[in-house]
């Protein structure tokens, strides 16, 4: 099988290696696409402790399952199913809680393991009983399907900030997470505000994504304009999509009194602390709500939403060979895409 391989800071190959034999317990799948992650690209970019020696990454797949070992009855040859990133312990405090996404021994396929950017994908025991694993509604194309990884964490979002339809949404960022929260904002009837610093990719998510309003912080005050696009009374949530310590502050400045801020992605650990206005969560009474992966329902959740058509995961998609995969990485880091999408088995499976 052709596998793409991680070995450290910018540096992969792609491979021909043995394909993975099934043992008792376990699953063989034959991947037909597998999107690439802002965790994996900063995995290739930044290097990591666990990419870092030999690693194939990758946990956005969906695929066939092509052999079943003993003991593995939940599956059968044939069946399409897509994959989500988390694989938990089930006996931690949280796990027995059902809050899987905060498992104390939480694993990452391709992070922890090795993943789905190749043309096949041992399903271990581990992965097939504590990972998550959906089957993939009939007619929705298995390219669409890669998609439902990224849309569990936004719908899990959407939910901790209880949006409702008619809200009045300021996302800032709007790289593909960003664009992936206008676009499921957009199908719940909310009204939405895009912030980023730079206006080519702002464009994109008010002529093809249709934002409600966008805003380039760096030639206006995001704050003033978003009082003025509301009355002047603040946005009902805001979303903050950016790995920026900065958004993470003037997000307070965006919100309304008892608005919700939903603080979606991490920053980088040396930027990490941020000073906040207290005051003005305290009078205010604001919400700030971290969120982290999710719970494995959303991604059966986000399955049949991809399958109903309400998200256009052809307007976000750009696919690419196995060997295209380093230049999909620096398309994603250079900004050039929405969500790269590698296609194995020279998209035989599609
Ligand atoms: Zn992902
Ligand atoms: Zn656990």
């Amino acid at each position: 099988m052709k596998a793409v391989v991680f070995q450290g800071k910018e540096r992969l190959s792609v491979e021909s290696l043995p394909a993975p034999r099934c043992g008792p317990g376990e699953a063989l799948l034959r991947v037909a696409a597998c999107g690439i992650c802002g965790g994996d690209a900063r995995s290739f970019f930044q290097g990591d402790k666990f990419t870092g020696e030999r690693r194939i990454p990758g946990h956005e797949a969906a695929g066939v399952i092509e052999a079943v070992g003993e003991g593995a009855a939940r599956w059968k040859p044939g069946d399409r199913v897509a994959l989500a990133a988390d694989v938990h312990c089930g006996t931690c405090y949280y796990c027995r809680r059902e809050m899987f996404n905060l498992c104390d021994s939480l694993a990452i396929l391709g992070k922890h393991m090795d993943g789905g950017l190749a043309d096949c994908m041992l399903l271990t025991k581990r992965i097939l009983d504590h990972g998550i694993i959906h089957p993939i509604p009939e007619g929705l194309p298995m390219l669409h399907a890669a998609l439902s990884e990224p849309l569990c964490s936004v719908l899990a979002s959407h939910d901790d900030l209880a949006i409702a339809a008619g809200e009045t949404v300021a996302v800032v960022g709007s790289g593909p997470m960003g664009i992936l929260h206008l676009e499921l904002l957009r199908a719940r009837g909310a009204r939405v505000i895009v912030i980023a610093r730079s206006g080519n990719r702002l464009a994109r998510a008010r002529d093809d994504f249709g934002a409600g309003l966008t805003i380039e912080a760096s030639r206006e005050d995001p704050a003033a304009a978003v009082k003025a696009a509301t009355g002047g009374v603040g946005a009902d949530c805001v979303i903050v999509a950016a790995p920026s310590a900065a958004a993470v502050a003037n997000s307070l400045q965006l919100v309304r009194k008892r608005g919700r801020i939903g603080l979606f992605g991490g920053l980088p650990a040396a930027e990490a602390s941020v000073a906040l206005d207290i005051n003005r969560v305290h009078y205010s009474e604001l919400r700030l709500v971290g969120n982290f992966s999710y719970h494995p329902r959303y991604h059966r959740q986000a399955l049949e939403l991809l399958a109903s058509g309400a998200i256009r995961a052809d307007k976000l998609i750009t696919t690419y060979a196995i060997e295209e995969t380093e230049k999909a990485l620096y398309d994603i880091r250079g900004g050039r895409v929405l969500k790269a999408v590698v296609i194995p088995n020279q998209g035989a499976l599609l």
